[in-house]
């Protein structure tokens, strides 16, 4: 349609339909809220107000440079689980990720481990279970924020001498909110005080109905310190990813996100990036959010040098241009100019976007004050 009604284009635009009412006077336009103007008075208005206007040039790049996004069913492969641990604070969730990978993170986290990325795999009885290691949930919930929907199964850590603290909470909403399984872990069973049945009792309050009382919500006793239960954990893990039944495709482009990145002095922007789909290797392309480059560099969380990745795999790149930012999703593509025609626009947009924000803020402090 060629026109658009003023309380129309203002719900568009998310703005106070005042705003746009102001605007259109400063056009030298009378409208009330219901009538309707023309599309470019509208097209004047939305710049005005810093709306992002799509050109048209943006879709044929990115159309240009990605891959047709959709896989088909013969070409899906089985592919490992990626966790996220979540939970109160002092629970145990660095304990059990440490106990998980039976190294001492806990005891000094600098120290102790070579090469920490921001994620890791363990094996077990033959298939293997991708950690993400990011430090709390804010990580996991900006990531959402930002689309990149990484996780697959959340395993809640409860300290059964605790029970259910307001952290706990919000963990359980995070994980309802993005739709991932979630496996409760009872930790601290090592301690007298310890509760199991307590904490059983109050999951339910909150929908997550324990197996053992007709419910779907595993839960697991657990000991970070003395390691009983975990390798029950992981069985659990690996036994609801099958159910499940995660996949990808490994034969196309890779396509994932940034979980961690940082400006490395010797080596410069470094990333930890998570496979999602495709198979990432050593030279290939990447875009990430405004970042381009050719992965010079790619290391497992071991810091073994690697010259492919595939789906669900974590690793660390060098060869980007700039550092991307944690939950920036990264394809990898095959034209390298127009990757970078794509980052520039990218940049635009946050900058448009960063000033339309801005604008906001002053129009609303503007009217705030009549
Ligand atoms: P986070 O804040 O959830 O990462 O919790 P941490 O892993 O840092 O653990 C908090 C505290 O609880 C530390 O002092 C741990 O040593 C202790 N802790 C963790 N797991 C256990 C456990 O299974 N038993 C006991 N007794 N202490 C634990
Ligand atoms: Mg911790």
């Amino acid at each position: 349609p060629d026109e658009i009604a003023v309380g129309e284009l203002a719900t568009r635009l998310k703005v106070n339909v005042a705003q746009v009412i102001k605007k259109l006077m400063g056009l030298g336009v009378m409208a009330s809220i219901s009538e309707v103007i023309d599309f470019d008075t509208a097209s004047l208005v939305a710049e005005e107000l810093g709306a992002k206007v799509e050109h048209e040039v943006h879709v044929t790049i990115e159309e240009r440079l990605f891959e047709v996004d959709e896989d088909r069913e013969e070409d899906l492969q089985e592919r490992p689980p990626v966790v996220v641990v979540m939970g109160h604070v002092d629970h145990g969730k660095t304990s059990i990720l440490d106990a998980i990978r039976k190294t001492r993170v806990t005891a000094g986290e600098a120290g102790g481990i070579t090469q920490h990325i921001g994620a890791y795999q363990v094996e077990k009885n033959g298939k293997v279970i991708t950690f993400l290691d990011t430090p709390g949930h804010e990580a996991f919930t900006s990531m959402r924020a930002r689309g990149a929907n990484l996780t697959d199964i959340a395993v809640l850590v409860v300290a059964a001498d605790d029970g259910i603290m307001p952290q706990t909470v919000e963990s359980i909403n995070h994980a309802k909110a993005a739709g991932v399984t979630v496996i409760v872990a009872i930790n601290k069973m090592d301690k007298p005080t310890a509760n199991p049945t307590h904490v059983m009792e109050q999951l339910t309050q909150y929908e997550l109905v324990p197996e053992e009382w007709g419910g779907d919500t595993i839960c697991v006793p657990v000991s970070a310190l003395t390691g009983q239960g975990i390798e029950d954990l992981l069985e659990n893990i690996i036994l609801v990813a099958e159910v499940k039944e995660l996949k990808a495709n490994p034969n196309r482009r890779a396509k994932g996100a940034v979980i961690e990145a940082r400006l490395d002095k010797g080596q410069g922007p470094v990333a930890t990036i998570l496979v999602q789909k495709g198979t990432l290797h050593q030279g290939d392309i990447v875009i990430a959010g405004t970042a381009v480059g050719r992965v010079r560099v790619m290391r497992d969380d071991q810091g073994r040098n690697l010259k492919e990745a595939g789906p669900s795999t974590p690793v660390e790149i060098t060869g980007l241009t700039e550092v991307p930012a944690a939950g920036d999703i990264f394809d990898a593509v095959e034209d390298e100019k127009l990757a970078r025609e794509l980052a520039d626009q990218r940049a635009v947009e946050a900058k448009e976007k960063q000033f339309a924000a801005y604008k906001k803020v002053t129009l609303d402090n503007l009217f705030s004050q009549i």
